[in-house]
C-alpha cells in the first residue's frame, strides 16, 4: 500500500512532493505544509463503505480492532508490519439525551456526540498519534519528542509505555499544565523535561532539537498524524449507517481536526464513495479566537490553494503589537497561532463550513449540560457543544439537522476547572478559578454541608 502514497506542498503555487520516507514538517522550497496525498487507483479500495464494516467479525486481527486502521484503505501509507497501534479509536457516537437537544434547541434524536474521551489516554489525540509513530517506525526513529502543555504529550507518553514501539520525550513549560494530562505524562514513563520558560519556548527549543533525524517530531505539524485523524469521520459515518450528517461540530485550537476532517470528506467525495459532503462547524473559545478573527472578520479565505498569507501576518503583527494573547478555561484551545490554519481555512472552502466563538461562561454551561446528559468533557470539548446552541440561535443549523459534536477529551482530565465551577458560592462570583475569571455558572451543583448527625442528615435530604 505504501507505494501509492507521497507529501505534497500544500501551496499551489509551489506544489513540490516528497517522498513518503521523508521527515519533513514543512516544504523545503516554500516553507509551507505538508499534505499526505495517494495515488487511489493503486489502492484496493472496497466497493462500498460499509464493506469496512465486516473487519468488526475479524477483530483478533490488531489492525481490525483499532479504530483507525479498520479504515486503511482510507489512509494507505504505511506497510502492515510498520504500523503501531494499541487499540486506538474504539469510540463511540452517542444519541444526546434529550435534555441536551432541548439545551441545545435541537429536536431530540436529532443530535449526536463522537465522544473521543473514550480513547486510551482520554482524547482524541490517539487517533493521530498512531499515524506519527507508524511513521516514526517507518523511516527508524528511536525516539519520539514532542512539546506540550497536555494531551498530544499524555498520548506520546502512553504511547510508547504500550507499544515499546520507541522512547517518548516530552518538553514542557512552567505555566499551568492541566494535572490529569501531567499525571498520565510522569506515570507512563515519559523522559519530561520542565524548560525554564513558558510553552513557547518549550516549543522552539523542541524543534531546534528534532533537526537531529533521531528525535521525531509529533506536534500538530505532522501530516501523519492527520491521516489517523481523518477516521474519527470515517467511525461518525459507520455508526449513523453511512448517513452524513448536515453539519459537524468541533472546538478548534491548532486546527489539526478542521483540516483532517476536510481531507476526509473530500477525498470519500472524489472517490464516489460519498455524493454528499457535511458543513463543518470549528468553535473558538472567545478568549483565543484567532481562526475567527482570521476566517470570519478578516474573510481570508482557501482561495484555491493562493491564501493572502501577508494578511495572516499583519493580523499576527497585530496580536503582538496589541499585547493579545490567548487566555481561556479551555486550555487544550488556548493558542494563538494555529499550525493548521491554511488547511483549516482549505476545510472550510472544501465543506462550506464556518467558525464561531463562544464565552468561557458558554463553555462551562455546556460542560455541566453534557455532564448531566451522561457523558464527562474537559472545558475544550464543551466549546463544540456550546458552539452547536449558538448556531442554533443564528438559525444558521435548523432544529431538524442531524448535527454531530465532537467531544475531544475525558472529563478526568481538567478537574480544578469542573470543581471550581461546581463549588464557587454564587455570592463570590465573578470568582478567578484555575486562573480564569467566571462571572456565572448556572448549572452548579454544591455539595451541602451537615452536621454529622442523623437529623441533620434526614433534613438536608428533604431539602
Ligand atoms: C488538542 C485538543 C483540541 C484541539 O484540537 P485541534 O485539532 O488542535 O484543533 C481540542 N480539545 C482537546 C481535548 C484537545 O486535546
Ligand atoms: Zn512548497
Amino acid at each position: 500500500m505504501a507505494e501509492a502514497a507521497y507529501q505534497i506542498c500544500v501551496n499551489a503555487e509551489c506544489k513540490a512532493t516528497y517522498d513518503v520516507g521523508e521527515v519533513l514538517f514543512a516544504c523545503r522550497k516554500c516553507g509551507s505544509l505538508l499534505d499526505v496525498a495517494y495515488d487511489f487507483s493503486r489502492v484496493r479500495l472496497p466497493r462500498r463503505l460499509s464493506d469496512f464494516e465486516l473487519r468488526w467479525s475479524k477483530r483478533k486481527d490488531p489492525l481490525n480492532l483499532s479504530g483507525v486502521w479498520r479504515f486503511r484503505e482510507l489512509i494507505p501509507f504505511a506497510k502492515k508490519r510498520d504500523i503501531v497501534t494499541i487499540g486506538e479509536g474504539q469510540t463511540l457516537l452517542i444519541e444526546a439525551r434529550e435534555s441536551l437537544a432541548k439545551y441545545v434547541g435541537l429536536e431530540p434524536g436529532r443530535f449526536f456526540l463522537q465522544y473521543e474521551g473514550l480513547n486510551p489516554s482520554g482524547s482524541f489525540k490517539d487517533n493521530g498519534m498512531t499515524g506519527a509513530l507508524t511513521h516514526a517506525r517507518m523511516v527508524g526513529a528511536k525516539s519520539a519528542i514532542c512539546a506540550s502543555t497536555g494531551n498530544t504529550a499524555s498520548s506520546l507518553a502512553l504511547f510508547a509505555a504500550a507499544s515499546g514501539a520507541l522512547r517518548a520525550i516530552v518538553f514542557i513549560g512552567k505555566g499551568k499544565i492541566a494535572h490529569g494530562k501531567l499525571a498520565q505524562i510522569l506515570d507512563h514513563g515519559a523522559k519530561t523535561l520542565q524548560i525554564e520558560g513558558d510553552f513557547d519556548d518549550a516549543m522552539q527549543k523542541v524543534q531546534e532539537v528534532a533537526t537531529d533525524p533521531r528525535y521525531y517530531l509529533v506536534n500538530s505539524l505532522n501530516p501523519f498524524r492527520l491521516e489517523g485523524q481523518k477516521a474519527i469521520m470515517f467511525r461518525i459515518l459507520e455508526s449513523l449507517g453511512w448517513r452524513i450528517p448536515r453539519w459537524i461540530v468541533l472546538p478548534g485550537g491548532n486546527l489539526g481536526n478542521t483540516s483532517a476532517f476536510g481531507k476526509a470528506f473530500q477525498e470519500l467525495y472524489e472517490l464516489g464513495l460519498i455524493r454528499r459532503k457535511p458543513h463543518l462547524a470549528a468553535i473558538n473559545s472567545t478568549g483565543a479566537n484567532t481562526f475567527y478573527q482570521i476566517a470570519e472578520k478578516k474573510g481570508i479565505k482557501w482561495n484555491k490553494g493562493k491564501v493572502d498569507e501577508v494578511a495572516i501576518k499583519r493580523y499576527y503583527q497585530h496580536m503582538d503589537e496589541r499585547g493579545i494573547r490567548a487566555k481561556t478555561i479551555a486550555s487544550a484551545i488556548e493558542i494563538n497561532r494555529p499550525v493548521n490554519l491554511i488547511k483549516a481555512l482549505r476545510s472550510l472552502e472544501w465543506t462550506r463550513g464556518l467558525v464561531r466563538q463562544v464565552p468561557d461562561e458558554e463553555i462551562f454551561d455546556a460542560k455541566a449540560q453534557v455532564g448531566k446528559g451522561g457523558l464527562g468533557c474537559e472545558p475544550a470539548s464543551a466549546a463544540a457543544v456550546a458552539g452547536v446552541r449558538r448556531l442554533r440561535r443564528e438559525g444558521i443549523i435548523g432544529e431538524k439537522d442531524l448535527t454531530v459534536a465532537l467531544i475531544t477529551g475525558h472529563l478526568l482530565k481538567d478537574l480544578d476547572a469542573t470543581v471550581g465551577y461546581h463549588t464557587t458560592p454564587k455570592s463570590e462570583l465573578p470568582e478567578v478559578f484555575a486562573g480564569f475569571k467566571v462571572k456565572r455558572a448556572r448549572f452548579q451543583n454544591r455539595p451541602i454541608p451537615v452536621a454529622n448527625d442523623l437529623e441533620a442528615i434526614l433534613r438536608a435530604l428533604k431539602k
